[in-house]
């Protein structure tokens, strides 16, 4: 296979039944070891990996998609992203054309480019280039503009544009290939994360090696910033929809908002905002309530104050319901001991907080292909490391 998210694998998915139907079937054909062999190799592939047949190549990559889904945007995406790209690299530059990749280029054909202009991008009349030079500098490939903008991260003065075609050579469409390949990757985790509850165990067990070799890969890292999990709360990166519910909201919107919604985003936001397993309680990744009592509860507390009315005045004993909400039962006084007695509430999704307050929702550009205003925040997170060091 190619390109996992080209024309062809398309094809063998839908041939499965869909997406969906396609995870189900994989841990009946690969087992775990073979998957982890994609992200495990150092220096090169492995040859077996790069002349795996097309079903194996799709279900063993598609395998680590449904394991990113239960915990997208950690060390463990960087780890599959970077792994699987050079993998697919590494037999793009090997094969005879790139028309099939999911970035649909085409071939330039004969007299295309007017002669005068072929030779001043192909420098035919240097005579001292070599052979390898000239394959290099030849213009193979063209990209309708419309997919090519935003995918080109350098100037359009660089490229040779013509009938709204961007024409381009092989390693610059395969550099194109790779930024396309994360967004892909993206995009599909973001889908996955939709049914993530239903995905065999199978994808829980590879969710945890995956998450064992990321750590040991991303030793140094991790211990620069302290610790994957519990982290301090950027506010800055929150999702709209939660900064207009820290802002306070009118009375009919108050107790989504602020105990449905703002409860469980800024605890799981907080405390774990990768839960290793479902039904992950509190006690089981903190040692005392003093992040809660400390962080987590005046922020929401300030929040209900900011309501119109202000929620707690007229309603005390929602107190209770928060605590509810974090697991604790309906209680004021809870100890980490009660934590459990209820279940702690993973955040909505972003379609239902739009069925049931629909003006928290005002999406901006981070929103897009986002399904939980979690993810929307580990997002952000992981751009920011990505773009600006730790
Ligand atoms: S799309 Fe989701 S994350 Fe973004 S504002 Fe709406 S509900 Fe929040």
């Amino acid at each position: 296979m190619l390109d996992p998210f080209g024309r062809r694998a398309r094809k063998i998915i839908e041939d499965f039944g869909g997406i969906e139907a396609f995870l189900e079937r994989i841990p009946g054909y690969v087992d775990v070891e073979e998957v982890l062999e994609r992200v495990t190799w150092e220096n090169k592939p492995p040859e077996n990996v790069l002349n795996a047949e097309e079903w194996k190549d799709l279900m063993t990559f598609y395998a680590l998609l449904g394991a990113l889904a239960l915990s997208p945007y950690g060390f463990e995406m960087e780890l599959v992203r970077d792994k699987n790209a050079e993998i697919y690299l590494t037999k793009l530059r090997k094969a005879e054309t790139l028309e099939d990749i999911s970035l649909r280029v085409k071939s330039v054909s004969d007299g295309e480019i007017p002669e005068k202009d072929r030779m001043i991008l192909e420098k035919s009349r240097y005579r001292e280039l070599g052979e390898e030079e000239r394959k290099r500098l030849r213009i193979e490939y063209k990209m309708w503009l419309r997919h090519f903008i935003p995918l080109w991260e350098g100037s359009l003065k660089d490229v040779y544009i013509r009938n709204s075609w961007a024409y381009l050579r092989r390693e610059e469409v395969l550099s194109l290939w790779t930024k396309a390949f994360e967004k892909n990757l993206e995009r599909a985790v973001n889908v996955l994360y939709d049914v993530r509850d239903d995905l065999p165990e199978f994808y829980s067990i590879l969710r945890e090696r995956l998450a064992e070799i990321a750590r040991e890969k991303f030793k140094e890292r991790i211990e620069a910033i302290g610790s994957t999990g519990s982290q301090p709360l950027r506010p800055d990166l929150f999702p709209p929809c939660i900064k207009k519910a820290l802002s306070g909201v009118s009375s009919g919107m108050r107790n989504y908002a602020i105990t449905v919604l703002l409860t469980s985003f800024l605890s799981y936001a907080r405390i774990c905002p990768n839960p290793p397993r479902r039904n992950v309680r509190i006690k089981d990744c903190i040692g005392d309530l003093s992040i809660i009592e400390r962080e987590i509860l005046p922020l929401i507390i300030e929040a209900g104050n900011r309501c119109k009315p202000p929620l707690f005045e007229d309603q005390p004993n929602e107190i209770k319901n928060i605590w509810y909400h974090l697991g604790f039962g309906f209680t004021e006084r809870p100890s980490l001991e009660d934590s459990g007695n209820s279940t702690w509430y993973f955040p909505p999704n972003c379609d239902k907080i739009r069925a049931n307050a629909p003006a928290l929702c005002k999406p901006d550009k981070y929103c897009r292909g986002i399904k939980n205003p979690l993810t929307y925040y580990l997002r952000r997170l992981y751009l920011e490391r990505k773009e600006g060091g730790e």
